[in-house]
């Protein structure tokens, strides 16, 4: 394992001052504050490298000012015991997951087992001072963005009526091209959706959240609890991932009060739920309350030969340990402008949201239209349990969408989060909507 250092956090507890030392009186230039949301502090980076190093392109050694933006932020509470000063040191390091394993096998006590979202859109994890010699060390593993997850991934913000639609996004996995697109021939569907040389498509995870009185996140993507063989499998890129995504918008797991599920595969259930450090697997939006249909839990629950693959069940069962279920039984309002819809086909008790606000409405379609390529009513998914309730509850939607002018979130979908559907000649075509 190679490290080296990136920066030297400094916990502040009066920033004026602190400016008035390091920017004013020592002459430092100090860069735009970045707030990081999940851990409710802003850190104000101050480059401290030679400027030798400067205009090679490698990243230099920073001082980070940490300034706590709630009570309960872990650099509050350091403050209120230690006083402000020296918090820890964080060194980079290419692959965060070898090194945490390097450092698990070597008995060290690790604050966090798994990496987690950071500043500027990295990895980081902790390790435990008391296995450094009284330091408090945070790795880190710089982001490397692919240029097509960069422009694709990024969070997407539009406004209706009164509420605000954010798409955000638990990265990409693939499947079978065959499988996702049933009884569409290869040489048809290649051309929508490039195959890769194992015959899958790549398709994102793009979770839904509607801030209005109250936030609601619609779907969660994968998580993190899958092992290295699932994630082989299914191509999962999760690089930037929902906690990226929630932070970029300026949430954090604990501002979600209601998670609403479209149905339980584990694309879509999978970030429900969190394993601690513990192995323990536990809610991982703890204040909020989650709303399932009860026929997807029945099912989800009592899987068959032919579901069995989607249904993972410490992805939904430990909600019903830890008291944070409501089923809802039928079609219904789950918060003052949205309600769901059971369309059926992909499985039973699969539902659609519709969000209606100002007079305009939006729809989170989930598996019944996953991408723009499925728009062709024939186009249906070979996974799906029930295809003529499918090819019907679709065509039903297609036209109301057209006539109401519904802006429509295609959660699998590469590359458009969401659109319109227009209707010219008979022929049905997607304008992506511009956030
Ligand atoms: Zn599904
Ligand atoms: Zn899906």
């Amino acid at each position: 394992m190679k490290a080296v250092l990136d920066h030297v956090g400094i916990a502040v507890k009066d920033l004026q001052a602190a400016l008035a030392f390091y920017r004013d009186a020592l002459g430092l230039a100090v860069e735009a504050p970045e707030d990081v949301s999940s851990q409710r502090v802003r850190a104000h980076f101050i480059p401290v490298n030679d400027t030798a190093d400067r205009g090679t392109g490698a990243p230099g050694v920073k001082l980070e000012l940490l300034e706590a933006t709630s009570a309960d932020s872990a650099i509050a509470k350091y403050i209120e015991k230690r006083g402000p000063g020296l918090h820890h040191i964080t060194l980079r390091v290419d692959d965060i997951s070898a090194a945490l394993a390097q450092l698990k096998a070597r008995g060290a006590r690790l604050v966090d087992e798994q990496p987690r979202a950071g500043a500027e859109g990295a990895l980081v994890a902790f390790i435990h001072p008391s296995s450094a010699h009284g330091v408090l060390v945070e790795l880190k593993q710089s982001r490397v963005p692919s240029p097509e997850s960069q422009v694709v991934s990024t969070v997407r913000r539009y406004q209706l009526g009164e509420f605000e639609l954010i798409s955000v996004c638990d990265g990409f996995f693939r499947l079978d091209g065959g499988a996702m697109f049933g009884v569409v021939p290869k040489a048809l569907w290649s051309k929508a959706a490039p195959p890769d040389d194992r015959n899958r498509i790549r398709m994102a995870m793009r979770p839904l959240i509607v801030r209005g009185r109250r936030t609601m996140l619609i779907d969660a993507g994968l998580g993190d609890k899958d092992d290295e063989k699932f994630h082989e499998i299914y191509g999962v890129d999760r690089a930037r991932n929902l906690d990226h995504t929630l932070a970029e918008a300026g949430l954090s797991p604990d501002d979600i009060d209601i998670v609403l599920a479209s149905h339980l595969h584990f694309d879509h259930a999978g970030g429900f739920t969190v394993r601690d450090a513990s192995g323990r697997i536990r809610p991982k939006f703890r204040g909020a309350q989650y709303v399932i249909r009860r026929g997807e839990w029945e099912d989800a629950t009592h899987p068959h030969e032919r579901n069995r693959a989607s249904y993972i069940a410490g992805n939904f069962v430990p909600l019903a340990d830890a008291g944070v279920l409501q089923f809802v039984d039928d079609d219904q309002t789950i918060m003052p402008g949205v309600r769901v819809r059971r369309t059926g086909g992909h499985c039973m008790h699969h539902q659609m949201v519709l969000i209606e606000s100002g007079g305009s409405t939006a729809a989170f379609v989930a598996d019944l239209i996953p991408t723009t390529a499925h728009l062709s009513a024939p186009w249906i998914m070979g996974y799906d349990l029930y295809p003529m309730d499918t090819l019907a509850a679709k065509k039903a939607f297609l036209q109301e969408a057209v006539q109401k002018n519904i802006l429509v979130f295609f959660e699998h979908d590469p590359a458009v989060p969401a659109g319109y559907i227009r209707e010219e000649n008979g022929k049905r075509r997607i304008v992506p909507a511009l956030s």
